[in-house]
This record gives structure tokens, C-alpha cells and sequence, in this order.
């Protein structure tokens, strides 16, 4: 009996091309090998009407840019779905959407089915998020040109939690599992340029060691907040 993949990835751009590298190597190469995950590119220009193969046009209201039209998105997005649309968890890129988190990316694992649109120009016609029934998501608050990195960054962050694609012990404690971080990682050679490897490390005492990592991960995650809040221009320790 062959295996069902627990996930399909649809996913909805100008650029297809872009998937192709990123997609063939690492941990998404290696969940889509072992039938965990199934990815399928769709050009929304295939989806369009006209001679020119058009996706934009100017804004309502005026403005700067170029602004990504409705009916190739959702007509791509809806003749791709089909009967599963309602069911599909639906992720529209966008620097304005909700910031994605290990917990999304956890959920997502969980689930059957998913479709992430990429935008590009100003964005995509605000009617597509209502008429889809889409959630925003966005990877961070910087402007990137396209929803291609986003979608490539949740395919990766979903890609390496689903089952055994990865060993669960690697994922489990993670940064950003629970409210922490992770604790640094030393590996050989023992001393390097000076610097050595913590004692506690070499001494085989776990329970010592695993107090050692909470206080680090305490201390990394203090760091970082303190680093996030510092003013502009003041990113000293
Ligand atoms: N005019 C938009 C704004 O100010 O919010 C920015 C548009 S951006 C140049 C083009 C597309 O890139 C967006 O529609 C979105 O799909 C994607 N994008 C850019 N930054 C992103 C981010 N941080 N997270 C998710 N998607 C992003």
C-alpha cells in the first residue's frame, strides 16, 4: 500500500521559478522524498484572460505602483482547490498580515491541506483575502519585493515538522516551541582560536548540564529582548 503524503502545498505566484532551487535541497527535498509533503507551483498567469497575460493594473484612488488584480488569483487559487477550498487553510503573503509563528507552523503540520498566494507590485486587491476566506501572513515587518521568500520560509518551517522528516528530539525543544529560545551549542574541536568549550559541557553530569542549558537559554532569551527594545543605534550589550 503506498504511503499518503500528509500534506499538499499549493502554491499560487508570478515567479514559479524561483521554488525551483530552494525546493530541491535540504529538509523540503527530503519531506516531498519521502512522500510526507507534495508541493505543486501554479503560475496565476495561466489564469488569465487577455493577450497579454495581465496580473496588475493601476490603482483605484491613485498612488504609486502597480496593484495585483483580483480574478486571476482567485480564480487560480478556486479552480486549483476545487471542492477543497472551504477546508484549505489559505495564507495570503503580506508585510501588513499577522506574523507567522512556530505555533502556526505547528498547525499547519497538523493539517491536510494548504495554499499560500504570493503577492508582488503594491500587493494583491484586498476583495481576494474576503472572497478566498484567507488569513494575511506575514514573516516579519521589513518589505520584501514578493510573497515568494515568505512562502519558501512556511514551506521550510512546516517541511521540518512534519513526521519524521526531522527527529522529533531535534524539533521538540526548539526556540520558540514554548516562550524561550534555545541554549548555544558547542560541538569539537574542544578549544578553538582561544575560545573553549564551558567545562560543565565535557563533565557527563546531566542533570547539571540540563540546569546549565535552562540558565543560557534564560540569558540568551534576556539578551534578546533587551537588544529588541534597545533605541535605534544603541544595540550594545
Ligand atoms: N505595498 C505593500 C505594503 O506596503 O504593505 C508591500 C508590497 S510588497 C513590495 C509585494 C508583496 O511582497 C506583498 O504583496 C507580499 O505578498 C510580499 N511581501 C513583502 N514583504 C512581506 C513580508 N514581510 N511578509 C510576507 N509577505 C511579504
Amino acid at each position: 500500500m503506498t504511503q499518503q503524503p500528509s500534506l499538499h502545498i499549493d502554491i499560487f505566484t508570478l515567479f514559479p521559478g524561483m521554488f525551483e532551487g530552494p525546493f530541491r535541497e535540504s529538509i523540503v527535498a527530503r519531506a516531498v522524498e519521502s512522500g510526507q509533503a507534495t508541493i505543486a507551483l501554479h503560475d496565476i498567469r495561466d489564469w488569465t484572460h487577455d493577450r497579454h497575460r495581465s496580473v496588475d493594473d493601476r490603482p483605484y484612488g491613485g498612488g504609486a505602483g502597480m496593484v495585483m488584480m483580483a480574478p486571476p488569483v482567485v480564480e487560480s487559487v478556486e479552480s486549483v482547490l476545487g471542492e477543497d477550498l472551504e477546508k484549505t487553510r489559505i495564507l495570503l503573503m503580506s508585510p501588513a498580515g499577522v506574523r507567522f509563528t512556530q505555533g502556526m507552523a505547528r498547525e499547519i503540520a497538523g493539517s491536510a491541506r494548504l495554499a499560500l498566494i504570493c503577492g508582488h507590485y503594491e500587493g494583491i486587491d484586498a476583495r481576494v483575502e474576503t472572497i478566498l476566506g484567507a488569513e494575511t501572513v506575514s514573516i516579519g515587518d521589513y518589505v520584501l519585493t514578493g510573497g515568494e521568500l515568505p512562502a519558501m520560509v512556511i514551506v521550510d518551517a512546516v517541511a521540518r515538522l512534519l513526521p519524521g522528516v526531522i527527529r522529533a528530539e531535534s524539533t521538540d525543544e526548539e526556540s520558540h516551541e514554548g516562550a524561550g529560545v534555545e541554549y548555544p551549542h558547542f560541538t569539537r574541536p574542544v578549544e578553538y582560536r582561544g575560545e573553549v568549550v564551558p567545562d560543565i559541557l565535557l563533565s557527563g553530569h546531566h542533570q547539571n548540564i540540563r540546569e546549565w542549558r535552562a540558565a543560557q537559554a534564560a540569558e540568551v532569551l534576556e539578551r534578546r529582548n533587551q537588544r529588541e527594545t534597545a533605541p535605534p543605534g544603541d544595540q550594545t550589550e
